[in-house]
């Protein structure tokens, strides 16, 4: 069954690919390239679930194939949710991920409370129907950048239960337990009932 994965990050790709393939969804993934499916979709949404659904049914009702999207952030407790919904564009509209957890360190400099966590929402969007999946994991901002595998905050994100961040501990270990993980299971047992 053929399935449009709605994102261009690379490094959510591969996530979503090495995922899929290890919970065998039985789904063949088109990128938004493979469809031509070329608009940018603003994500002007207040929460992740509305950006996410903003992707989905922007791509959906031009392609008309089951379409998944995502919307991802981290939510750092001592600064209110902040990056949260923006995370991705926490420096600034053009920003970088060298930029974005260089600010992150800044403002968390001094700062002992350091608890934080990852969320994502999926958005499936089916034959005119959609359906949400939520995940999350909780951690810790780091004090200075470790690692270098990953992508976005994972060199300043320490997961529960580890020492090291996402950038420095095996793609396995971060596959285990990611918030990414925890929603793509959700997707493929409703898609697994559904079909
Ligand atoms: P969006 O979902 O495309 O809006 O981007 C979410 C942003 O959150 C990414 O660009 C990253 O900065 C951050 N993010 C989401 N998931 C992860 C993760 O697993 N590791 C590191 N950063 C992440």
């Amino acid at each position: 069954m053929k399935w449009v994965l709605a994102t261009r990050n690379a490094g959510k790709v591969t996530e979503f690919q090495r995922l899929a393939d290890e919970l065998d969804g039985g789904i063949e993934w088109l990128s938004l390239r493979d469809v031509g499916f070329r608009e940018e979709v603003e994500e002007h949404g207040n929460t992740l679930a509305e950006n996410a659904r903003l992707k989905s049914w922007a791509v959906h009702r031009q392609i008309g194939l089951p379409v998944l999207s995502d919307d991802s952030g981290l939510f750092v407790d001592a600064l209110d949710g902040a990056p949260g919904v923006r995370s991705a564009r926490f420096a600034g509209e053009d920003s970088n991920d060298e930029n974005n957890n260089t600010k992150l360190l800044g403002m968390m400099e001094g700062m002992e409370g350091r608890d934080a966590h990852f969320s994502v929402v999926l958005c499936a969007v089916m034959d005119g129907k959609e359906m949400l999946f939520e995940g999350s994991v909780e951690g810790a901002i780091a004090k200075s950048l470790e690692g270098n595998d990953g992508f976005g905050y994972d060199p300043l994100f320490i997961p529960n239960g580890f020492m090291e961040t996402f950038a420095k501990i095996s793609w396995e270990h971060k596959d285990a337990i990611s918030h990414r993980r925890r929603a793509m299971e959700q997707f493929l047992r409703w898609k697994k009932n559904f079909f």
